[in-house]
């Protein structure tokens, strides 16, 4: 489903992604892992194509098409969500018709029928309830003084209202409680468990992965994947510290 080769990818000049190779298959979960500074969040923004963050070589594949050749809003229309470890707030646009614009686009740029007022409603009351969100809070500015918790819950919305085929989700469960964990948790399990998608969870902690169970867990390290193991690797990690476990 995604397929990463030899990825290098440099930032200001700066060499970040170093070598990078990765497969999800479809149907699967990947957990990538590391220390600060490895370069898991640059890996997320080049999948997203984000300008700045410069590909050096390799390639990406999403479903067989170079993810690489196409424009940020190529690649969602072909299917890949990113969550971000920092959500951006967007003063003066309600979450509701921000949600209906991305969808709907998505929707024309696939060839498919916009969806009407009522259908969109309904749609998102569905993921809104998923995610324990209360509808009200999406009538609000995209984002503006949202708790932490109720941004990723807000971004995992708005993950099953566009329905992606891959998500990169990176510290999604950054900033969040026990309870706000579990229900994120649950949403990325019934948004994005089906054979024909996949996903790549980064995280600095095994507790997301109680809920969602990875297919395979790796490490990134200084812009490369070091190492990569089952579910186990995740608890070996937090008990003995990257640098134990990659030595
Ligand atoms: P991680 O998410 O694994 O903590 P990042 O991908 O955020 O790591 O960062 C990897 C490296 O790239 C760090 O050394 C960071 O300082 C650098 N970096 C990331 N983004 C930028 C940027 N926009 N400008 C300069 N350096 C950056
Ligand atoms: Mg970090
Ligand atoms: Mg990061």
């Amino acid at each position: 489903m995604l397929k990463i080769d030899n990825l290098t990818a440099e930032v200001d000049g700066k060499p970040i992604l170093k070598g990078l190779a990765l497969e999800v298959g479809a149907g699967e979960v990947h957990a990538i892992m590391g220390p600060n500074g490895a370069g898991k969040s640059t890996l997320s923004y080049v999948l997203g194509g984000r300008p700045g963050y410069e590909v050096t070589g390799g390639s990406v594949k999403l479903a067989g098409v170079d993810l690489l050749e196409l424009e940020p809003h190529e690649r969602a229309s072909l299917g890949l969500f990113l969550g971000f470890q920092y959500p951006v707030e967007i003063p003066g646009v309600s979450f509701v018709q921000f949600l209906r614009e991305a969808v709907n686009a998505q929707r024309k740029a696939r060839g498919e029928e916009a969806y009407s007022g009522g259908e969109f409603l309904k749609v998102a009351k569905e993921k809104a309830g998923l995610l324990r969100l209360d509808m009200d809070m999406l009538k609000r500015p995209v984002n503006v003084g949202f708790s932490g918790g109720e941004k990723k819950r807000a971004e995992m919305v708005q993950m099953g209202i566009l329905d992606p085929k891959f998500a990169v989700l990176d510290e999604t469960d950054s900033g969040l409680d026990i309870d706000a964990l579990r229900v994120v948790g649950q949403g990325i399990n019934e948004i994005m468990r089906e054979p024909g998608k996949g996903v790549l969870l980064i995280t600095h902690y095994q507790r997301l992965l109680e809920y969602v169970q990875p297919d395979k867990v790796h490490v990134l390290a200084d812009g490369r994947i070091v190492k990569s193991g089952g579910p186990e690797l995740a608890q070996r990690l937090e008990d003995e510290g990257y640098e134990a476990v990659t030595a």
